[in-house]
């Protein structure tokens, strides 16, 4: 039997939308990086270009 020292699912948190601040559907733990992710907002019903890098989630010029 393999055991494998998975961290816990509790860990990491929601996105939360650069336009309305409402929390998405997409979790990011602290080490998560994205690169020009299509972020959807159920709050706005759209999608939004985002980058997230060190805790610190920017949205995309242009998107
Ligand atoms: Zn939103």
């Amino acid at each position: 039997m393999v055991e494998a020292s998975m961290p816990a699912d509790t860990q990491g948190e929601f996105i939360r939308c650069p336009r309305c601040g409402q929390k998405t559907r997409t979790k990011v733990l602290p080490s998560t990086v994205l690169i020009e992710f299509p972020l959807f907002c159920p709050k706005c019903k759209c999608e939004l270009i985002v980058s997230f890098r060190k805790g610190t989630l920017t949205r995309a010029a242009g998107a």
